[in-house]
């Protein structure tokens, strides 16, 4: 017998990749040239040099069990040791190699982060819009998703909503900022608020209630835009880090897990990740790749080619008529729908080979996301189907 839950979960590809495969067919057919694809959060600038140079000298100048032997779990130490003195540097933290367990990027993180939190009755709250893979991340290990409705047109956090759902059985919220889909950075300001309030809920229930911080776009910001670094706000935080968008290597799966030195339960909240994590079938993260992020712990991406992408759409979609909030990290748009239904106003791009993502897996019927990393000709070849889209409502 199969596990039909699973079966489903296999079936059923998400919102985002449907529409990523739909266009490598549809280019088959009608030429890739006439194709517009904004579906995906695939980095379009390559990696740095520093990424190379770190593969070949390992390669080149290690020995091969070094390289490509297994690590401990966690990860290689004095690897551990590099990256944590980089956000010690960063952040003024005081964190060591015990605070970081080295994954095969952010996806696995959050998992065993969920299953590490998944007791009996266990809810985890997202904020919409919310990466729609956390429904698969959240419920299938133990957990139940919990969702607060966006704070449109801003996309902060809906407090008032946020309070309602909190109850005795949370045990975590997760938070993404800068945000995949709206490119929004949750502000100082925002996330003192959101740390009164759960060490206020935290008081009440008598037990912590973790943020599980997903991070992979903590780097990509635009204008010197600031991302606190969270666990320097909130004690009991958890951060779900990768390497995947940062250093445009997505497909080296690589990031980690770091349980804040503040938090409660700091070890046994630890040996729980790390028992998840193994329950998920993790042996140790890539280890040329702990290699590589270790030495690149410094590299921050150029955001020059993102940043062209980001003011060239904003303006010219504002400039037809689209409603959207001005992105200060990662590299999504998110766009409200003319007409008010986003799987309708999806549907009719996808005639016209526009791929847009409708926002209702993300929690927001109403919205789309475009992913912005993607070629700036094919982008100012697009602009005349935006144009056309919205007159025709
Ligand atoms: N979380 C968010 C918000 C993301 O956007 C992504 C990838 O797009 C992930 C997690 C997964 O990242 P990774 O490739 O590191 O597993």
């Amino acid at each position: 017998m199969i596990n039909e839950s699973m079966r489903e979960m296999g079936r059923h590809r998400s919102c985002i990749r449907e529409l990523f495969e739909y266009g490598k067919q549809q280019a088959a057919i009608v030429g890739k040239e006439n194709v517009f694809d904004f579906s995906i959060g695939n980095p379009s600038i390559p990696a740095p040099e520093e990424v190379n140079t770190a593969i070949i000298d390992a390669v080149e100048k290690l020995d091969s069990i070094t390289v490509h032997g297994y690590t401990s779990s966690s990860g290689n130490a004095s690897l551990r040791d590099m990256v944590t003195d980089d956000l010690n540097k960063r952040y003024g933290t005081k964190l060591t190699n015990f605070n970081i367990f080295f994954t095969c990027g952010a996806a696995p993180a959050v998992v065993s982060a969920v299953r590490a939190l998944a007791v009996p009755g266990s809810e985890i709250i997202a904020l919409a819009p919310f990466f729609p893979e956390y429904r698969v991340y959240v419920e299938p290990n133990g957990a139940k998703l919990v969702i607060v409705p966006p704070d449109r047109p801003h996309f902060q956090i809906n407090f008032t909503e946020l309070e309602k759902r909190i109850t005795a059985h949370t045990q975590a919220v997760i938070v993404n900022s800068p945000n995949n889909p709206t490119g929004v950075i949750y502000s100082q300001e925002t996330l003192e608020k959101l740390a009164g309030l759960l060490r206020r809920k935290e008081e009440e229930v008598g037990h912590p209630i973790y943020i599980i911080s997903d991070e992979p776009y903590r780097e990509l910001v635009y204008d010197d835009a600031v991302v606190p670094f969270i666990p320097s706000i909130y004690p009991d935080t958890i951060v779900c880090y990768s390497f995947s968008k940062a250093l445009s290597v997505p497909g080296e799966r690589i990031g980690y897990v770091l349980v804040a030195d503040t938090c409660t339960d700091e070890i046994p909240l630890m040996d729980a990740i790390m028992g998840a994590a193994r329950s998920i079938g993790h042996v140790c993260a890539p280890s040329l790749q702990q290699r590589v992020v270790a030495l690149c712990a410094g590299v921050r991406p150029d955001m020059r080619v993102y940043d062209k992408n980001r003011m060239r759409l904003y303006d010219a979609l504002t400039s037809y008529g689209y409603e959207c909030v001005k992105p200060q990290g990662a590299f999504y748009m998110f766009v409200k729908a003319p007409g008010g239904d986003a799987q309708a106003f999806s549907d009719g791009a996808k005639a016209k080979n526009l791929l847009i993502v409708p926002g209702n897996d993300f929690g927001c019927p109403d919205y789309l996301r475009i992913s912005t990393c993607v070629s700036y000709e094919m982008l100012e070849r697009s602009l005349p189907v935006f144009k056309e889209l919205i007159e025709e409502q």
